[in-house]
């Protein structure tokens, strides 16, 4: 930590607090219900990384063939007291947000550069929702299927010029006291694989933590201390993957699992707020990877059951179900006469085994069309044409362009090639411009109706907690001149053959 921000943090939290006083506002269940303006005493922020709209159709169209029910987030919303939304989620530099702005504006209510955490331009750093919080006295959990120091749950935590300083993060997450940390991201904490060699694990041990690596671990760890676990070295593997693999489906605890562990450490306080992030949907759309994503989406919507219930047996609890932007924005695409094919050939998503950053490997290797039939019919369960494997080849190793530039990878080759097989188009490998849908319950709910900003949520949110503070913010900048920067700032490193 730099000695700037700590003593930006120092200031700042001396002014924040004598400005307010921080009251402890505590609320009866019975109140919660029948004041339309009653105070939440828990907040949970659930985010599904990248769901476009044809994402979380697609989600609910293949929860109802894999399990004969539609995605719960759709009975939230018919919930009686539940509100809609639409969010603008844009960045400072551009219409098309990264998971880092995004965060950073339900973090800190200011639109930052993508790519940066909680900072200005000008390098200022912005003061971030859960220092606010931990000021007044709110417990708070950030549990993720993604590296535990990735944007969005850094997002509520951290001040950094890059996204990708994960161990800084890590550091600033010790720091910053944060109680409940459930994800993946091992790396980041141990000594052999840290730049500086410094051993996170232990210091976090020492710091009172208990520290985990398997789910068993989780499920039996004391409620009496904070927790860190970190179930991967990197993400956490694919819902798809872990099925395959029952060893995985073992020791990784499902994101639904995470959230309930979390919400019972922090349903013991007066106060918590607790992020929870479906962080792979966004990975598996990256990749045009539709039987991922999909797999993702359900996995996601057990988290939101999980705090769905929660809710109703404590209705004190403000529940707030979003995502940051849309990625590579599938479809599902009318086909055959009538379109009446389209449904069919997303069924074959049914009888995907394993996700295509799993088979990237081998089908790099594949020299023939027919290893390629056979690697995605075993990885997809889809009989592809000799000649579209030959294609295929021809694509991964880069002979063969698309005519759309942002479709070159091999992935959103194999992505394209797909949609013959599963009916599924996509309209790139980054991410996109939509406005993004909201559902919030609880008190305080009614604050997130209609048309929002994402900037609006941190107010909200503050408002709701009984904290006035605002942080500065920079103008908007100008998407019409050329670039200063041209940096990527997407999650690159998950796109299989880059
Ligand atoms: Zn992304």
């Amino acid at each position: 930590m730099s000695g700037n921000r700590r003593t930006f943090l120092k200031q700042s939290g001396l002014a924040v607090a004598s400005a307010l006083g921080f009251p402890s506002v505590v609320c009866s269940a019975k109140e919660a219900v029948q004041k339309p303006d009653a105070l939440p005493r828990h907040i949970i922020h659930l985010v599904a990384d990248g769901m476009s709209m044809g994402t979380l159709t697609l989600g609910d169209a293949f929860a109802r063939l894999h399990r004969q029910r539609g995605l719960r987030l759709f009975d939230l919303q018919q919930t009686a007291g539940a509100v809609t939304a639409l969010v603008n989620m844009r960045s400072l530099n551009s219409v098309v947000t990264d998971s880092a702005a995004a965060s950073s504006s339900w973090g800190s209510g200011s639109r930052v550069v993508n790519g940066v955490l909680n900072q200005l331009p000008d390098g200022v750093d912005l003061y971030p929702l859960y220092q606010l919080f931990k000021e007044a006295s709110w417990k708070r959990g950030l549990v993720t299927t993604t590296e535990i120091t990735h944007a969005t749950p850094a997002g509520f935590v951290a001040n950094c010029s890059s996204r990708g300083s994960a161990e800084d993060i890590a550091r600033q997450y010790l720091e910053r006291q944060v109680q409940v940390l459930l994800g993946g991201g091992r790396k980041f904490f141990e000594a052999d694989k840290r730049k500086d060699n410094s051993d996170l694990l232990k210091a976090f041990r020492d710091a009172g933590y208990a520290v985990f690596q398997q789910a068993a671990e989780m499920e039996s760890a004391s409620l009496d201390r904070p927790w860190l676990g970190v179930f991967a070295s990197g993400h956490l593997p694919y819902t798809l993957d872990q099925y395959a693999d029952p060893k995985l489906l073992t020791s990784v605890p499902t994101l639904a699992a995470m959230t309930k562990r979390a919400l019972k450490w922090l349903e013991r306080s007066d106060h918590f707020i607790l992020q929870v992030e479906g962080g792979r949907v966004d990975h598996a759309a990256h990749n045009c990877d539709i039987a991922a994503a999909v797999r993702e989406m359900v996995a996601f919507d057990e988290a939101v059951e999980v705090c769905i219930e929660f809710q109703r047996r404590v209705p004190e609890t403000l529940l707030v179900v979003t995502t940051d932007h849309g990625t590579s924005n599938p479809g599902l695409v009318g086909l055959g006469r009538s379109y009446s094919d389209s449904l069919k050939l997303f069924s074959q998503v049914l009888r995907a085994q394993r996700s295509f950053e799993a088979i990237a490997d081998t089908l790099k290797s594949a020299s023939s069309a027919a290893d390629v039939r056979k690697i995605l019919l075993e990885a997809t369960g889809c009989e592809v044409s000799e000649t579209k494997a030959a294609l295929l080849i021809e694509s991964v190793n880069g002979k063969r362009k698309s005519l759309f530039d942002h479709m070159n990878s091999a992935a959103a080759q194999l992505g394209q090639l797909m949609a013959n097989y599963v009916g599924v188009g996509w309209t790139g490998t980054s991410h996109t411009a939509d406005y993004v849908p909201l559902v919030a319950i609880g008190p305080g709910a009614a604050r997130f109706r209609g048309f929002l900003q994402n900037t609006d949520v941190f107010q909200n949110y503050l408002a709701l907690a009984g904290i006035e503070y605002r942080n500065p913010t920079a103008p908007l900048m100008s998407e019409c001149g050329p670039s200063a920067d041209e940096a990527e700032f997407g999650d690159k490193e998950t796109e299989m053959f880059a």
